[in-house]
């Protein structure tokens, strides 16, 4: 495995063996978990060459204090890339990808980034798509993997390369998660033991709502949600929304066509959790 921290580097080396060699790429923010591996697992199985990147992208944080308490933790994260297939890591520094000028570019995702995480954490979605894109500049890979624990981030990676004409293929990957139904999120570490033991009740009342689905409407879903978290003394609610997977707005009626998911948005503390679901 060898690791870069140069754009110059990683393309000299990515150069010499791109012709020969798919190229799978998993862009991450490093502090790593099971659900990063489940991502690098299946790219291996479909790629030659796994890439990984390490990269704590300041401009999709709207909250600097979230950014400065983001977990870093490179040397844990590149031993733990050796027990997995991994054959070049990038870990940029911040200079390295924005020259002295960390500001996002402005991007239209055709409405999806308006819709909830959008609404909640501003900016967020410019910032991701401004790293993703120089990332699939830099790095020029075959098939790129994002996992569906981050749907709305997955939808928008796949319009980004729709509208930019980017010769990647994106691959979605099933949410990770612990046994007792808690998605894997870099956040969980820092979550207090009590909010450790509760934070499973969010995946929990997710599946009660796919329950319910069939037989109740979105608004009766949404209030049972709501009020299943005002009994919660350790978890709140931000959001929960029903909303159909095309363009992310949040659903009034079901139509038989469309296809929904549950989305979840909860704060332990002030750590922020998210989750979503498969309705139907
Ligand atoms: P992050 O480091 O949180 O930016 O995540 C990097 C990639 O891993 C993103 O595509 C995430 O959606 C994905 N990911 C994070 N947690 C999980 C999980 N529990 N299951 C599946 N994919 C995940």
């Amino acid at each position: 495995m060898k690791v870069f921290y140069k754009n110059k580097s990683l393309q000299e080396s990515l150069t010499n063996l791109k012709r020969s060699a798919s190229i799978g790429f998993i862009p991450t923010m490093g502090a790593l978990h099971k659900g990063h591996l489940s991502l690098i697992k299946k790219a291996s199985t479909e790629n030659k060459i796994i890439v990984v990147s390490i990269f704590v992208n300041p401009t999709q944080f709207d909250k600097k204090e979230d950014l400065i308490n983001y977990p870093k933790t490179l040397e844990n994260d590149l031993a733990l890339l050796r027990t997995v297939n991994c054959d070049i890591v990038f870990a940029p520094t911040v200079d390295e990808i924005y020259n002295g000028n960390a500001i996002a570019s402005h991007f239209d995702f055709d409405g999806l980034e308006f819709q909830m995480e959008g609404k909640h954490r501003k900016g967020h979605f410019d910032g991701v798509g401004t790293i993703v894109k120089r990332f699939f500049e830099i790095v020029k890979p075959h098939k790129a993997y994002f996992g569906e624990k981050d749907f709305q981030q997955l939808q928008i990676i796949k319009k980004l390369v729709d509208k930019h004409n980017i010769p990647v293929q994106i691959i979605g990957c099933k949410i990770f998660r612990e046994d007792d139904g808690l998605a894997m999120s870099s956040r969980n570490v820092r979550l207090t033991k009590v909010q450790r033991k509760e934070a499973p009740f969010i995946h929990k009342t997710l599946k009660k709502a796919k329950e319910k689905f069939k037989e109740y409407s979105i608004s009766e879903i949404v209030k049972w949600v709501e009020n299943e978290f005002e009994k919660n003394d350790v978890l709140n609610l931000e959001y929960f929304e029903i909303s159909n997977i095309k363009n992310l707005k949040s659903a009034k009626r079901k139509s038989k066509k469309a296809i929904y998911r549950g989305f979840i948005a909860v704060f332990a503390g002030n750590i922020r959790l998210i989750d979503n679901i498969a309705l139907n």
